[in-house]
């Protein structure tokens, strides 16, 4: 496997071993009868009324929740209603258990969005291979969505990705006031690797540089992105100037190191990136256009310094808003 292909395997493996289930019905009885269906198979939560699945669905997202219809209280429809107008729960594959199961019932509870309708009493292996189903798909679909928010070549976020980040994290930084850094990495004379070593060798060149900074940024926050040809973008939340020095320098030394001298390579003339670097402070005052601008001004001072240099900015809030 290679390595886009690795960390594309790596990043859908999303479930982390066993698919979890939420388990919502008011009597016991029929919580340990499908407990004992699906607990071979999957991690069961459980739940005994609408109110504390919502809490559930909210607090610990499962992959799939299992909801009787009639409850007292909050019953079965309001909860699929409730999840599906909330955006962080809307996605959420529900199936409908009950005792109900004229037409009319479940016409609705799938009008509602529900994706599949049990009757009760449960049959075990009816359960457990519509349960199966369900995930299937679920699973298919989340690959998709990641997928499309991948670059192909090197393995990292594309740069649709990390446009829908920078603005997320920027808008997050402006109510919170915590500290955001960008570094924007660019591989020192690339065209000369490519024209003297071939288009599969500097694509092998780009992986590894992605694998590379991959390794050192480790919070599941941290966006590495292919930004453009040879650039890459790291985007890292709450990361202090000096961490973001840090993790920078560490970058360099890491590169250096995974990509391999060609053999008429001197020492002299090892792969190297450059680096530009950005911290906004205190929400300054500025766009995140500007704040973008500013890490590519940092950049081109680095290319300009030599090769494998680093070049950093503070935005604080003294900074005059961009005109
Ligand atoms: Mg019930």
């Amino acid at each position: 496997m290679n390595a886009a292909a690795s960390h594309t395997a790596a990043l859908l493996d999303s479930t982390h071993g066993k698919p979890k289930l939420l388990v919502v019905d008011d009597q016991p009885v029929h919580l340990q009868l499908l407990m004992h269906t699906l607990s071979a198979d999957y991690q069961v939560y459980m739940a005994t009324s609408g109110e504390q699945a919502l809490a559930l669905c909210r607090s610990d997202p499962p992959d799939l929740v299992l909801l009787d219809v009639l409850m007292p209280g909050m019953d079965g429809f309001t909860v699929c209603k409730a999840l599906k107008a909330d955006p962080q729960t809307a996605a959420l594959p529900i199936i409908f258990v009950t005792a109900r199961s004229d037409p009319g019932q479940e016409t609705h509870g799938l009008s509602l969005g529900a994706v599949d309708f049990i009757a009760k009493p449960i049959n075990p292996a009816v359960v457990k291979a519509r349960v199966h189903t369900q995930l299937t798909l679920k699973f298919q679909a989340d690959m998709l969505k990641k997928l499309v928010l991948l670059d192909g070549l090197s393995g990292v976020f594309n740069r649709r990705y990390f446009d829908q980040q920078l603005a997320s994290e920027w808008a997050r930084s402006t109510r919170s006031g915590r500290s955001l850094s960008l570094i924007l990495v660019d591989v020192d004379h690339f065209e000369a690797y490519n024209t003297r070593y071939g288009h599969q060798a500097g694509d092998d060149c780009l992986r590894t540089i992605a694998l590379a900074l991959k390794e050192v940024l480790r919070r599941p926050a941290d966006v590495v992105a292919r930004f453009a040809g040879e650039e890459f973008a790291c985007l890292l939340p709450d990361t202090s100037p000096a961490h973001a020095r840090k993790l920078a320098n560490h970058m360099e030394q890491r590169v250096r190191e995974l990509v391999g001298l060609k053999p008429d390579q001197s020492a002299g003339r090892q792969v190297t990136i450059s680096l530009g670097l950005v911290t906004r402070l205190q929400a300054a005052p500025v766009t995140w256009e500007a704040f973008l601008q500013a890490a590519s001004e940092q950049l081109q001072h680095a290319k300009k310094a030599g090769t494998g240099q680093i070049r950093a900015l503070q935005l604080d809030g003294a900074t005059q808003p961009a005109t």
